[in-house]
């Protein structure tokens, strides 16, 4: 995630302090290397490198540039070479933010330089204003040729006449770390002024010998810095000491003759993280895909051991409709095994956030992808810089067909850093995968020795595995590896004082690496991230629109595949793409620019807008013409609740999975409900309100006990100060916890529904330069105590967090994630506790004693901490970098406090938060009454229903539930959808076994936490 372009560096020493050549080498050698030195001894090494890499290329021959400035969305190359030219030389300036200007190149390769290597070289602004960056793609013949940037400058010539384009971008770029404002991508978008200097066009010659001596040079005396004194460091220096005074090659060569003695085994693979999205929009990652597949491409033809591996199916599908030549030539390269598909996931997704189905589609459409294209099988989860791993992923993995895992991003944990590198990764249900943290600590690995030397000496799990995989490449804007670390590669392949080193293939790895791998230890739970807990909250508008989302396409799923025919599959495939693209780690998590969320608030809307339109058109051919009303219930259990119909309340009765017809007035079997003063009561609970609208009691008449912690006050809203060091949208610091203020300003309360079925009573309250209004809300037969809540926020670093001190000890809560939930202490004992001050959890949290239990409910919100007896939901945030404005405007949001005698699985926590997410949808048709379907219902209160689709290659129809309650039980599947047969599949719908079924009637037996994936064929 940081960007990292940097020059060409030559090393600097570390360890000891450098004043001269001599203070590196060991005491007991140290009269030998003296003796003979003479005026050597004087030569600085870190210089003589210097030299030796300068004197690489040599000559000058001008290139003639014009150029053609392109505002706006990018253009074609066809269109580009269509166009008017105007003149332009090295030093003049270019390239408006966000702007794209296209540089044709001419030139001839001086006739005396025949025979001789000539090399094109740009330096196109890459040092230019501060904070400022740019690349650009060469097209030569029409074609996308390399990329050029800042660790990619040199084009290799090979025809006399020279004639190219370079399609350049002008990429602003907002300053990573520190609490200092971004600039608006939006408002840059419309600067007129160009941000770069054209520093560098010519051509010039490479000299083979000469690089490849700097090279040598470069590797060793890099190794020798690495390594501790002794032996074969003072052996090292004499060789660059005895090269330096003779200029005799072969002293370099003879030292890097000197077979490795090390029994690990780095492989070491060729790679290029490309951010999505981030500083750049998505446009821009489409062309910066572009650059780097070619940059891959070129190299794999020069190096023919080079091996690139290239995660994210999303970037190959804008290849395939884009650039058409570039993915024929990734093509050939996976054929020929150069390239290597790696990742499973559509796009590296977060993995905090996404609904544990968006996450089996990422899976799905990922592989599906990787094997239709490629007839490849991804065996492994790629997820280098994601923040946070849920103990859910590992099923997740193993049902896709996965085997292992890779990230590095717990590396950068503030707190605990992890003990291992290898390792088995058990998740809830207890699978268990084979886990690799690459011991570099980073995926833009760039081939010093220095890092090999570091990579293997802190790899953690020595006495179980000597094996580990080493990710080299620019990365996070892309660029990928230069070719100068291959050559380091090469070098480094058996080289005494370093391990050994692979050019490979992560999937050889991983295969051979858990072969070879034993009593690994296992660590059992999530991988919590120890930093960016901020990401939980940050962009609210774009998380609350990707609940939405997720929620309308499950929807829309199941009411079409109830209609029968003509199930919109295309549209499901488009739509769920726009989606899971933007769950991409720096979208969905708010660590980006402000254009992304202009874009992603765009896209999330128009997923729920067409999943919308499927439903209704759905809903009203199942509830046909008419003017009775039906209810649609799109969750698995039965539902008694108060709907809205036509401006009245009415109470109905909704069978799972499934819709009725409903009558419009209401069964007399509930106590009602009332609102009188500050007391608004049904038969369950009776809650009363201060003059600052704060909850000063929640009795619970059926369990007779109050909710609330004596003498504290309930729905409190606190305003935080919200100052991180670093990574502003990205992290919350702990300290965040000393400066707050109650909100406790309140303009007015008004009643504005006051019973039978319903009270609701309206909170206004000014703080700050924000509003809030919020509208608390108590149904009949309801334990659910809802906080419907419209802000308008224009805080700035501010966190705002509601708090409900509860009348319950214990020290573990209980949260939900993905496809189950986790349990995490309510204290900070150990490091581990205290790193978890702000978790993630998806729509509930659970804090239980015996006997009775407090949830914490939310429609869209992720961020939690429960400390001691007191609960709290982060609701919104205001970070100013790396969007200058994020969050400010208006939030809708609904949070709910569920009191519950018994445990929270009996007491029906995980229906009620199904319930505040999916509420239930009324419609006029022409059903009479007493008609009412399910598709599917479960005789077993802890099995759920998450998706109920049509398979992805047939007409049958895919089921997935999954445990809930974390035990083992039966279940009887009644379903009035056809099955002639049944089949237990994975999640990519591959079948396993085959199911008794008999009049629409399976019997399932489910472990604790088991997904399981029907497939019903007709
Ligand atoms: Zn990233």
């Amino acid at each position: 995630m940081f960007l990292r372009y940097a020059p060409l560096m030559v090393p600097q020493p570390t360890t000891p302090t450098r004043t001269g050549a001599l203070t590196r080498v060991s005491p007991d050698r140290q009269a030998n290397v003296l003796e003979g030195m003479g005026t050597v001894a004087e030569t600085d090494l870190g210089s003589k490198l210097g030299t030796l890499l300068t004197a690489v290329e040599r000559e000058h021959a001008p290139l003639e540039l014009t150029a053609h400035s392109v505002r706006g969305e990018p253009v074609t190359f066809a269109e580009a070479a269509r166009a008017d030219y105007r003149p332009f030389r090295v030093g003049d300036r270019w390239g408006p933010p966000w702007s794209t200007t296209w540089f044709h190149v001419r030139g001839r390769v001086p006739a005396e330089w025949a025979g001789q290597m000539a090399v094109a070289v740009f330096d196109i602004g890459f040092q230019g204003n501060t904070g400022f960056t740019c690349e650009a793609l060469a097209w030569r013949d029409g074609k996308p040729w390399r990329g050029v940037d800042p660790n990619h400058r040199c084009l290799p010539i090979s025809s006399t006449e020279i004639d190219f384009y370079l399609e350049a971008s002008a990429i602003p770029t907002a300053v990573v770390a520190g609490p200092a404002e971004a600039p608006s991508m939006i408002a840059l978008r419309e600067s007129g002024d160009p941000a770069f200097v054209f520093r560098q066009a010519e051509l010039r010659i490479q000299d083979p010998s000469a690089r490849k001596v700097a090279l040598d040079f470069k590797v060793l005396y890099e190794l020798a810095m690495a390594l501790p004194v002794g032996e074969r460091r003072a052996e090292i220096f004499e060789a660059l000491e005895r090269f330096a005074r003779s200029e005799d090659a072969v002293e370099l060569e003879r030292a890097l003759s000197r077979q490795s003695r090390s029994t690990h085994l780095i492989t070491a693979v060729g790679h290029a993280h490309i951010d999505t999205a981030w500083l750049w929009p998505l446009r821009e990652t489409r062309r910066k895909s572009a650059r780097t597949f070619s940059t891959a491409l070129a190299l794999m033809d020069e190096y023919p051991d080079y091996r690139f591996a290239c995660s994210q199916p999303a970037q190959y599908a804008w290849m395939k409709e884009s650039y058409p030549g570039i993915y024929e030539g990734i093509k050939q390269k996976v054929t020929g095994g150069q390239w290597e598909p790696v990742g499973s996931m559509w796009v590296e997704a977060d993995c905090n956030l996404p609904s544990g189905e968006a996450l089996v589609r990422q899976f799905l459409y990922g592989k599906r992808f990787f094997m239709q294209e490629f007839g490849v099988d991804t065996r492994e989860l790629w997820l280098p810089d994601v923040f946070g791993y849920p103990a859910s992923l590992p099923q997740l993995i193993a049902e896709s067909g996965g085997e292992y895992f890779l990230t590095q991003k717990l590396s950068w944990n503030d707190t605990n850093k992890p003990a291992h590198h290898t390792f088995m990764w058990e998740g809830i249900d207890g699978t268990a995968i084979f886990t690799h943290f690459p011991p570099a600590d980073t995926y833009n690995g760039d081939f010093t020795a220095g890092q090999i030397v570091h990579s293997a000496a802190d790899f953690k799990d020595q006495d179980r595995s000597s094996r580990s995989l080493y990710l080299y490449g620019w990365g996070d804007g892309g660029g990928g590896p230069e070719p100068d670390m291959i050559e380091s590669a090469h070098r480094l392949r058996s080289l005494d004082g370093a391990p050994q080193v692979e050019l490979g293939r992560a999937a050889d790895f991983f295969a051979r690496a858990k072969q070879q791998a034993h009593n690994l230890t296992t660590w059992v739970g999530e991988l919590y991230f120890e930093l960016h807990r901020g990401t939980y909250t940050s962009q609210a508008r774009t998380k609350r629109l990707n609940r939405r989302a997720e929620q309308a396409l499950r929807e829309a799923e199941i009411w079409s595949v109830a209609v029968g025919t003509g199930y919109p599959a295309d549209v499901f495939d488009s739509t769920w793409k726009r989606l899971l693209i933007n769950q991409f780690h720096d979208i969905l998590p708010g660590s980006s620019i402000d254009w992304v969320y202009e874009d992603a608030e765009g896209e999330l809307e128009a997923v729920i807008e067409v999943a919308g339109g499927v439903t209704t058109a759905a809903q009203s051919r199942l509830a046909g013409d008419g003017d009775n009303l039906t209810v649609f219930n799109v969750n698995s259990h039965a539902r008694r609740e108060v709907v809205e119909a036509d401006g009245r309340l009415v109470l109905v009765d909704a069978p799972p999975c499934g819709w009725a017809s409903i009558a419009e007035s209401t069964p007399a079997q509930v106590q009602p409900v009332s609102v009188s003063g500050r007391v608004m009561e049904n038969g369950l609970l009776r809650i009363t309100w201060d003059d600052a609208g704060l909850l000063g009691s929640i009795w619970d008449k059926q369990a007779e006990r109050e909710v609330l912690t004596a003498g504290a006050l309930g729905n409190a809203l606190l305003l935080h100060d919200d100052n991180p060091k670093n990574w502003d949208a990205w992290d919350v610091d702990a300290d965040y916890r000393d400066n707050f203020v109650r909100v406790t300003d309140l303009r007015s309360a008004s009643v504005e529904v006051d019973g039978p079925l319903r009270a609701a009573v309206r909170f206004t309250r000014e703080f700050g330069s924000s509003r809030l209004e919020q509208r608390m809300v108590l149904d009949a037969g309801s334990r659910v105590l809802r906080f419907e809540t419209e802000v308008d926020w224009q805080e700035e670093h501010k966190f705002l967090k509601v708090a409900f001190p509860v009348a319950v000890r214990s020290a573990r809560a209980t949260y939900e994630i993905q496809f189950g939930h986790v349990e995490r202490s309510t204290h900070a004992n150990t490091s581990w506790d205290q790193a978890r001050f702000e978790v993630c959890a998806h729509r509930w949290a659970d804090l239980g004693e015996p006997g009775y239990g407090v949830a914490l409910l939310n429609d869209c919100k992720y961020g939690y901490d429960i400390l001691g007896s007191v609960m709290r939901l982060s609701l919104l945030r205001a970070p100013t970098h790396p969007d200058p404005a994020a969050d400010r405007g208006k939030h809708r949001f609904t949070y709910a406090l569920m009191p519950h005698p018994g445990d929270f699985r009996d007491a029906g926590v995980i229906a009620a938060a199904e319930d505040l997410n999916n509420p239930l949808r009324v419609v006029r048709g022409g059903l009479s009454m007493g008609v009412r379907r399910s598709l599917v219902e479960v005789d077993a209160p802890q099995v759920v229903v998450e998706a109920i689709k049509q398979a992805e290659d047939s007409d049958a129809v895919i089921i997935r539930l999954y445990e809930a309650w974390g035990g083992r039980c039966r279940a009887r599947v009644n379903t009035s959808l056809p099955a002639s047969r049944a089949f237990l599949c994975d999640l990519l719908e591959r079948d396993r076994d085959e199911l008794a079924v008999r009049d629409g009637q399976l019997d399932l037996e489910l472990e604790p936490f088991k997904i399981l994936t029907l497939k019903l064929v007709p």
